[in-house]
C-alpha cells in the first residue's frame, strides 16, 4: 500500500510518498508557523513533484495523512486548536484541500499520536498493543495506546498531554498557563533559563553556550561540571516521574521515549529505567523503557495504519 503523508510542526514541516513501512521519497521545508494554508499549498505542490519524481500515480495512493502539532479531531479531519501557532488553522477544510490539490480523501492526527502509531507499526513499538510514548524536543510530547487502538479522549486531549503532566507543583510556570509541568521541569524551550537560575552558573562553561541544549548539559556532566550534573539529574528525574505518571495512568507494557533530545539516549535512559523500577507500582512485572527508533520519521510512517490498513485507529 502506498500513501501521501505531511508531518507540520512549528518550525519545519515534512512531507513523503511512504509504502508500507518504508519511506520512497520525502522533502523537508522550513516552516514559520505563522499561517497553515500557504503552507498547505506548498505542499500540495511538494506531494505533486514527489509523485512525479517516483513515477507513481496519486490514484495509486491510498490518501494523505497529515500529522499536526494541535489539538485534532480525526473523525471530522478538523483542526481544532493550536498554541501560537498556525493561528488559521481550525477554520481550513483539509478533506477539500487534499480532494483539490490530490484528488485523494485525507487523514489528520495529532503528532505525537501519529508518531506513535509509527513507532507501533514500523519501529520500537512493533506486536506491542499497550504503548506510551513520550517525546522530548522544544516542548514535550505525548501519545498513548491500549489494546491496539490510540487514545483519544471526549475532547481529543487523552494522552497526548503528556508534556503537561504536574511534576511539581511549586514549580516553574508552563506556557499553558499551568504550573510545573513536565516541559516546564524539562524541555530543551525551558532548558536555557533552568541553568541560568542555577547556582554557579555564571562559572559554568554552560554560561557560553547560546542557547544551552540537553547536548552539551550531558556533555559538560560528564566532564564533571557541577551544574551541568546538577541540572542534568533534575531533568532526568522530571521524566522518570512522567514515565510513572504514565504508566499508572495507561497500565502500558513499553513506555518509548523519542524526540530530538533523545539523540543522547545513553545519558537518559538508565536513569529513567532505575526511576520507574524504583517508583512505579507494577505488581505484574516491569514495563520496558524503550528508545523510540524512527526519529523524524516516525508520524510519516503512521501515514498506512493512519489511512485504514492494517487498522483504523479510532
Ligand atoms: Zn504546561
Amino acid at each position: 500500500v502506498k500513501a501521501l503523508a505531511i508531518d507540520i510542526g512549528g518550525t519545519h514541516a515534512a512531507c513523503a510518498l511512504v509504502e508500507d513501512r518504508r519511506i520512497i521519497v520525502s522533502e523537508t521545508l522550513d516552516a514559520d508557523g505563522v499561517d497553515l494554508a500557504p503552507l498547505l499549498r506548498e505542499l500540495g505542490d511538494r506531494l505533486r513533484d514527489l509523485l512525479g519524481r517516483a513515477g507513481v500515480p496519486a490514484p495509486a495512493c491510498a490518501g494523505v495523512a497529515v500529522a499536526f502539532c494541535g489539538i485534532v479531531d480525526p473523525q471530522r479531519a478538523r483542526i481544532l486548536a493550536t498554541r501560537g501557532k498556525y493561528a488559521d488553522a481550525p477554520q481550513l477544510d483539509l478533506q477539500a484541500w487534499a480532494r483539490h490539490a490530490l484528488g485523494l480523501p485525507v487523514a489528520v492526527e495529532n503528532d505525537a499520536r501519529m508518531a506513535l502509531l509509527g513507532e507501533w507499526y514500523a519501529g520500537a513499538a512493533r506486536g506491542v498493543n499497550n504503548v506510551v510514548m513520550i517525546t522530548l524536543g522544544t516542548g514535550v510530547g505525548g501519545a498513548a495506546m491500549i489494546n491496539g487502538r490510540l487514545l483519544h479522549g471526549k475532547h481529543y486531549q487523552a494522552g497526548c498531554l503528556g508534556g503537561h503532566l504536574p511534576a511539581l507543583f511549586t514549580g516553574r510556570r508552563c506556557i499553558c498557563g499551568a504550573i510545573g509541568c513536565v516541559e516546564a521541569e524539562a524541555s530543551t524551550w525551558a532548558l536555557p533559563a533552568i541553568c541560568r537560575e542555577t547556582p554557579g552558573f555564571d562559572a559554568s562553561p554552560l554560561s557560553q553556550c547560546d542557547p544551552v541544549t540537553f547536548e552539551d548539559l550531558f556533555r559538560y556532566a560528564r566532564a564533571g561540571d557541577q551544574v551541568a550534573e546538577t541540572v542534568r539529574t533534575r531533568c532526568l528525574k522530571v521524566w522518570g516521574t512522567a514515565a510513572v505518571a504514565l504508566i499508572h495512568a495507561y497500565d502500558p507494557e513499553v513506555v518509548l521515549f523519542g524526540g530530538g533530545v533523545m539523540k543522547s539516549a545513553p545519558d537518559i535512559l538508565p536513569s529513567i529505567k532505575a526511576h520507574v523500577s524504583e517508583c512505579a507500582w507494577t505488581p505484574w512485572g516491569e514495563p520496558e523503557v524503550r528508545a523510540a527508533e524512527l526519529g523524524n520519521e516516525a508520524a510519516l510512517l503512521g501515514a498506512i495504519p493512519m489511512l485504514g490498513g492494517p487498522r483504523r485507529p479510532q
